[in-house]
């Protein structure tokens, strides 16, 4: 039977086959996503690094089949949700930071083009087989945001000191007037 998510297949039979997976992985089964979320969380004093980061579940479901009806064109859509232990790049604090993505994508091969599908990603592959756990890891780190930030003033202990949305202009004009106050 053998394991849908892991198993390499082509296109075509993932298409033809209508094939649906329900996604229920760790962090710790895909090696670069852990490798990321680890390279991050090195950052860490060891005492503050989160015990069970290789556990965090990642969810989701792929389902595979055609965008057109000559079956011409191989979609596949689905949903992947994961929470990793990430570290704030305001207060340098670790966090749980939730990913979500939603995924329209024509996989093709390269060279080959994929016209019709305006609400889809084109992805391009090597050839015309794919490994559907590499989608799933893909997804989850083009999802990785760039800093990770915890996103509240509530959450994070530095997160005035560097909001844009705080009133910033009071503190230089008071050190301004302070500066022309001495000067008198
Ligand atoms: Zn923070």
């Amino acid at each position: 039977m053998g394991n849908p998510l892991r198993d390499r297949r082509t296109l075509a039979e993932l298409a033809d086959t209508g094939q649906v997976i329900e996604i229920a992985e760790k962090i710790s089964d895909f090696e670069r996503l852990s490798g990321i979320v680890e390279a991050d969380l090195a950052a860490l004093d060891p005492d503050k690094l989160p015990r069970d980061w290789r556990d965090s579940a990642i969810t989701g479901r792929l389902s595979f089949g055609y965008l057109d009806a000559q079956k011409q064109v191989v979609m596949l859509e689905g949903e992947v949700a994961a929470t990793v232990d990430a570290v704030c790049q305001r207060c340098l604090e670790p966090f749980r930071l939730a990913l979500s993505v939603a995924l329209r994508v024509l996989p093709v091969t390269t060279g080959q083009s994929a016209t019709g599908g305006e609400d889809f990603d084109v992805w391009e592959l090597d050839d015309a087989t794919l490994r559907p756990a590499d989608i799933v890891e893909e997804a989850l780190i083009m999802a990785m945001p760039l800093s990770a930030m915890h996103e509240t003033a509530d959450t994070c202990r530095e997160f005035d000191a560097t909001a844009g949305d705080t009133p910033q202009t009071t503190k230089p004009f008071a050190t301004l007037k302070a500066q022309i106050d001495e000067n008198r």
